[in-house]
């Protein structure tokens, strides 16, 4: 009678392992592919663990999971052999924030563009403005000259950084000021900027007690200041070795961290005695760190205070070395007065430096790359892949391990001063996020000219923004928007919302 209900159970048993089989296999397919996306077989770079060999990389949720010699198995697959792969570039000094500003940083291996020099108008609604449609991620500091010009009456129009010259620039603060313009900066890094932006000299009437008193901001939340100096001046008063002096004595007496930014255009031929004194202040355990672009010119609004009288006898140049970027036209004195006094901004191009000093200020292992970028300079669309085309490739005065630290590692380790999330960018490590960029280290190049700004760089085959391409077999991707804000301390979280 029981005999036959053994077949059944024989059968039931039958199907179950079946059933357990069929899983095991399954799961083992899943565990095949269970990346997103596969970087396969390219020159994996990581400044940090000073990693550069033969590598796959495995990619899931935005984040790199997975780095090894093993082959790796994904939703999707890019063949990276012969082509770098590397952290992405960050740039902490970028003005223009629009789309195709966005589009050429893209292909000159930007990841991350940050206005961190002057800063915005007015974070909340910058932040806004940007969130679900930027290519790439961003983020800002507080804006002391917006805060300033507040202050004073005189509040910046939407779409401007830097105030015209007048009675707001050029007029010391009353103490009241003072205190409004701080309370203002707290209110924007409650806001969520990253720190303080400080153009000094685009407001000239700042007494040297001003500074420092905002200084003390940026000091009390334990955030830095990112400076445009005081004066780009070759003499006594008013020399950028003094205005070197000035920001390095208000970071000592405060306890801020301070970034110098362009130390090209500022210190000019004095840059290597700048850099000497940041490495003195260093050395006395000071917290100061520069950067520099590529360029031999500078770009600036001409009716900022940048012009004021004295600027042709302060900086050593003339009518001459202004030259509009629309049209090549070199100024003369009857056009420079009529833009410098028009309300209208106007960006003039200033080829006030020498080949030979950039050439000594972009290899200095203290220097940071950040372009400074805005539309009408090639700055914007080329300072990256020209440092590597130049620098590495043409004059063999970077390795690219090094130069690739100076783009990745350096800014990233700068931005943690503001956000913990920081540590997980410019790095090609498992556990941080997927900004990648994969390119060819013998093709890379920029095309932008300062007739033509806005060509894009060459080279750059892959990018990755939080493991979404953006740029795909050289080509970009039309309607993916993965940048998210950066922001500081300041906001609930302190991090990457
Ligand atoms: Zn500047």
């Amino acid at each position: 009678m029981r005999r036959p209900l053994v077949f059944p159970l024989l059968f039931l048993f039958q199907l179950l392992f079946q059933l357990l089989f069929l899983l095991g296999v399954a799961s083992t397919i899943a565990c095949a592919q269970q990346y997103d996306l596969v970087l396969e077989g390219g020159r994996v770079i990581d400044p940090e663990t000073r990693l550069d060999a033969i590598r796959n990389v495995g990619i899931r949720d935005g984040k790199i999971v997975r780095i090894t010699g093993e082959p790796l198995s994904g939703r999707r697959m890019i063949h990276a052999a012969g082509l770098v792969v590397a952290p992405g570039f960050i740039d902490l000094h970028q003005h223009a924030q629009g789309l195709a500003s966005q589009h050429v940083k893209a292909f000159d291996g930007v990841t991350t563009a940050l206005e961190m020099e002057i800063g915005a108008r007015d974070v909340t609604e910058f932040l806004k403005s940007k969130q679900g449609n930027s290519l790439i991620h961003y983020g800002t500091t507080a804006s002391y000259v917006a805060a300033r010009a507040l202050a004073f009456g005189a509040p910046l129009s939407e779409g401007t950084i830097l105030p015209k010259s007048g009675f707001a620039t050029d007029q010391a603060a009353t103490p009241e000021q003072i205190q409004q313009i701080q309370q203002r900066l707290r209110d924007q890094l409650d806001a969520g900027a990253l720190g303080v932006g400080m153009g000094i000299e685009y407001v000239p009437g700042a007494s040297r007690l001003e500074v420092i008193d905002m200084f003390r901001v940026a000091a009390e939340r334990k955030l830095p200041v990112y400076t445009h100096m005081r004066s780009a001046g070759r003499v006594d008063p008013g020399s950028a070795i003094q205005s070197t002096e000035e920001v390095i004595g208000a970071a000592a007496i405060t306890g801020a961290s301070l970034h110098i930014v362009h130390i090209n255009s500022t210190c000019l031929r004095d840059s290597l005695e700048c850099l000497s004194m940041i490495e003195g202040a260093r050395a006395r355990g000071l917290d100061i760190t520069t950067e520099a672009y590529p360029y031999i010119a500078g770009m600036t609004a001409i009716n900022s205070a940048v012009f004021n009288p004295g600027w042709r006898e302060k900086q050593g140049i003339d009518y001459s070395n202004l030259v509009l970027p629309d049209t090549g036209e070199h100024l003369t004195k009857e056009r420079f007065d009529e833009l410098h006094n028009s309300s209208k901004p106007q960006w003039v191009l200033i080829f006030s430096n020498t080949q030979q000093v950039v050439d000594a200020i972009i290899p200095n292992p203290l220097v940071m790359i950040a372009s400074d970028g805005l539309e009408s300079h090639p700055r914007n669309a080329g300072t990256f892949s020209r440092v590597i085309a130049q620098y590495v490739r043409e004059k063999k005065t970077l390795t690219l391990m090094e130069a690739l630290r100076k783009m990745t590692l350096m800014p990233a380790q700068m931005l943690e001063r503001s956000t913990p999330a920081a540590r997980r960018k410019g790095r090609l490590q498992e556990g941080a996020d997927a900004d990648i960029v994969v390119f060819d280290p013998e093709t890379i190049a920029d095309r932008s000219t300062f007739q033509k700004p806005m060509e894009h760089s060459v080279g750059v085959h892959y990018l990755l923004v939080a493991g979404t391409p953006v740029i795909d077999d050289e080509k970009l991707v039309p309607n993916v928007f993965p940048g998210q804000a950066i922001t500081g301390s300041g906001t609930a979280n302190g991090s990457v919302p």
